[in-house]
């Protein structure tokens, strides 16, 4: 498996060779980050996530403590991808910079709580308030959590 995406201009690249699910997520930080209401975030095993060109890094606690790095290539902006100081060896690529769209499996929407009204989230996904905590998570995403344990 091979997923493919980078930057608007074309200067990052990178390539994911396995993926763990992921979600969206209407936390404040993630919207005005964002473009619009919210993040897509594709969860990636770093040791899977293969990145070429410059990305510059935006830190920013997040409610939990945790530090979240923003990613984004300094030519044309785009965001890329973030870590996450509290999930050590996964990345969270931005679903925005897959050059395929529908290779991105959302398994989860956090912080609805904080959502804008005209952001329409999908009713098939289960919804959390806030951030849920690891028993609360969808099978799959807890998993990729697990593993960096
Ligand atoms: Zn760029
Ligand atoms: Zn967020």
């Amino acid at each position: 498996m091979s997923i493919l995406g980078g930057c608007l201009c074309g200067k990052v690249r990178y390539e994911c060779k396995e993926e763990a699910g992921g979600g969206h997520c209407h936390c404040i930080d993630c919207r005005k980050s964002s473009g619009t209401g919210h993040c897509s975030h594709m969860i990636v095993p770093e040791a899977a996530f293969k990145i070429t060109g410059d990305v510059r890094f935006f830190d920013k606690p997040a409610d939990s403590g945790n530090m979240i790095s923003r990613g984004f290539c300094p030519q044309c902006g785009s965001p890329i991808y973030s870590r996450n100081s509290g999930v050590p060896g996964m990345v969270f690529v931005r679903a925005s910079s897959l050059d395929d769209p529908q290779a991105f499996r959302p398994q989860m929407v956090v912080y609805t709580d904080r959502a804008a009204s005209w952001d329409h989230m999908d009713p098939s996904l289960p919804r959390f308030a806030a951030m849920p905590s690891g028993e609360e998570m969808p099978e799959q995403v807890r998993g990729s959590a697990r593993k960096t344990e």
